[in-house]
């Protein structure tokens, strides 16, 4: 097996009351570890085999894309999360998401907003342009900005396997409680 399923950076029930012990372990425990899977019943003889999972993101199409993408944005999305993170941006994001959207408060809204106004299966990034400008961006089934030669900040899952569990189809509901376990510092790491 080439790739593996990343260790979570907490347990299962630390996410509660945003995030269940049981969707966490549906969400990661089988689906993530499901597209791992298919990604590597799916490279095997093929020239991916050799390459690191942004390569892949990178250069595929089709079925080896879409198990590919997926692996990454569920890693990238895992790791956006702490149980007691602090409680918003700092420092040089905090200043670029006001220059942007004036308030912090005004970009979490849009956020949701995009989120919540994605039809079907998706993701809604927040991302660093090449010229340093953050965009949020919409992206269905698998996409990511990756893929656009963006820097990715920050993503919310849209696909109905993310919530339905405990919001059933309350998408936007999901969104707006992301935001109590977002782990700023990590989001600030990434932009730096
Ligand atoms: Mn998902």
């Amino acid at each position: 097996m080439k790739f593996e399923l990343p260790p979570l950076p907490y347990n299962l029930e630390a996410l509660e009351p945003v995030v269940s012990k049981q969707t966490l372990s549906f969400h990661y425990g089988k689906h993530e570890q499901a597209y791992i899977n298919n990604l590597n019943g799916l490279i095997i003889g093929t020239p991916f085999e050799t390459m690191s999972l942004e390569e892949i993101v990178k250069t595929s199409e089709g079925a080896i894309f879409n198990n590919a993408a997926q692996a990454w944005n569920h890693i990238f999305y895992f790791n956006s999360f702490a149980p007691n993170p602090p409680k918003g941006p700092k420092n040089k994001l905090k200043k670029a998401l006001e220059e942007q959207w004036g308030e912090v408060e005004t970009f979490k809204k849009e956020f949701e907003k995009a989120g919540a106004g994605l039809f079907g299966s998706g993701w809604v990034w927040l991302a660093k342009k090449q010229d340093g400008k953050l965009e949020i961006i919409q992206k269905s089934n698998a996409g990511t900005p990756l893929t656009d030669g963006y820097t990715p900040l920050l993503t919310f899952d849209v696909w109905e396997h993310a919530y339905y569990l405990d919001y059933q189809n309350r998408r936007a509901d999901q969104l707006k409680a992301l935001w109590d376990i977002v782990n700023w510092e990590t989001v600030e790491a990434r932009y730096l």
